[in-house]
């Protein structure tokens, strides 16, 4: 999508020996990016497929063909360093700043031959196609760094890289909505400890976004305003969850937090996705966002918390309610404990936390340095 990488990011699109594309983004002047893929590669032939719970309404994705995904390999063998000293990787490039490509094990793949729900028989067995696009993010070549180690215009550029796949993918037919997210830390199940992100293009609305719409619709035909509007400025009047609050964006504890320690990061400005976000939102983000990244690294001790970070945005003909937000929560409650997911949360989504809200902001607050 031209004119949706904010100057001075460079873009490079090349593709992979199995065709998959990737995507190097470079801060500043373009970087030239001749490295071929020399690996012997075979196309995947994903077969995924979205079924529809008729209990519930929720889509599930069954990717049974992801079983064989790279698991946890020694550092030596990392898929998402550079190539180099004759170690081929998924990165032909011998250094890079932020690199982007198709993942090689995706949930979803392909164009979808028909929206899921259209193919379904008595109502009860609704399914389609698993399309999409699942893409992976490298935020840097440093095998051993993490995003809160990144400088400012390493973040702006990550940035600069969502906001041009959400641009691009949200552009790909069938696509409903587009998700940014990274999840940290083997504790929360990650396979490749190099510092990366997520990216999947959704064939229709996440379960948790629908209700999210669902609420903002409700909430506006009983006051004739916006959910988020309303809720943003109530916790920026309150102040009592908020953790850090810059010119354009405030990190507060929600009230109904479900996590030991959970902060969602709002743009005052209500935009619909990150391709809406203004120069001046975009800007001050980084600063923001590596403040309570590291906040979250302070908070047991200095070692690396595990957390989930992911960006909600507007799905495909739904962009008038739903507020583009970070939502970034840990699943470590003290330095030894973590949060399961057991009976209540997996078998109810009743989440019950163990640390009050408030209590989480204070101590967000303490860790500031
Ligand atoms: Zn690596």
């Amino acid at each position: 999508m031209a004119g949706t990488v904010t100057e001075p990011t460079a873009r490079t699109v090349t593709t992979l020996a199995d065709g998959r594309e990737l995507i190097y983004y470079d801060s500043g002047a373009a970087v030239p990016r001749n490295a071929v893929d020399r690996r012997p590669l075979d196309p995947q032939a994903p077969a995924s497929q979205c079924r529809l719970d008729p209990a519930t309404g929720d889509w599930v994705t069954v990717a049974a063909h992801r079983q064989a995904r790279t698991y946890q390999p020694p550092a030596e063998e990392c898929p998402l360093c550079p190539s180099r000293d004759g170690r081929l990787s998924e990165i032909p490039a011998d250094d890079y700043q932020v690199a982007v490509f198709e993942n090689r094990f995706p949930s979803l793949a392909g164009a979808p031959a028909g929206v899921p729900g259209d193919a379904s028989d008595d109502g009860l067995r609704t399914a389609g196609p698993g399309a999409g696009r699942c893409e992976v993010v490298c935020f840097t070549a440093d095998h051993d760094a993490s995003f809160a180690d990144l400088d400012e215009p390493r973040a702006r550029l990550v940035l600069d890289a969502w906001t041009d796949r959400t641009a691009a993918l949200s552009a790909l037919p069938g696509v409903r909505q587009v998700y940014c997210f990274e999840n940290r830390g083997a504790e929360i199940g990650v396979t490749l400890a190099h510092p990366h992100g997520q990216i999947y293009a959704f064939p229709f609305t996440t379960p948790r976004t629908a209700r999210m719409i669902a609420q903002a619709t409700e909430h506006r035909a009983a006051t004739g305003r916006n959910l988020f509007d309303d809720l943003v400025a109530a916790e920026r009047a309150d102040g009592d969850r908020v953790v850090v609050a810059g010119e354009h964006w405030t990190a507060f504890v929600p009230f109904a937090a479900r996590w030991p320690y959970e902060v969602h990061l709002y743009p005052h400005r209500r935009v619909p996705d990150l391709t809406a976000l203004d120069a001046a939102q975009r800007a001050e983000f980084p600063r923001l966002y590596l403040d309570v990244l590291r906040r979250f690294d302070r908070l047991f001790g200095g070692g690396r918390t595990p957390y989930i970070s992911a960006w909600h945005q507007a799905p495909a003909g739904q962009r008038d309610e739903l507020a583009l937000h970070l939502e970034l929560f840990t699943i470590r409650r003290t330095a030894d404990k973590l949060k399961y997911l057991a009976g209540v949360e997996s078998g109810m989504d009743a989440f019950v936390n163990d640390v009050t809200p408030e209590d989480a902001a204070r101590r967000l607050r303490e860790v500031a340095r």
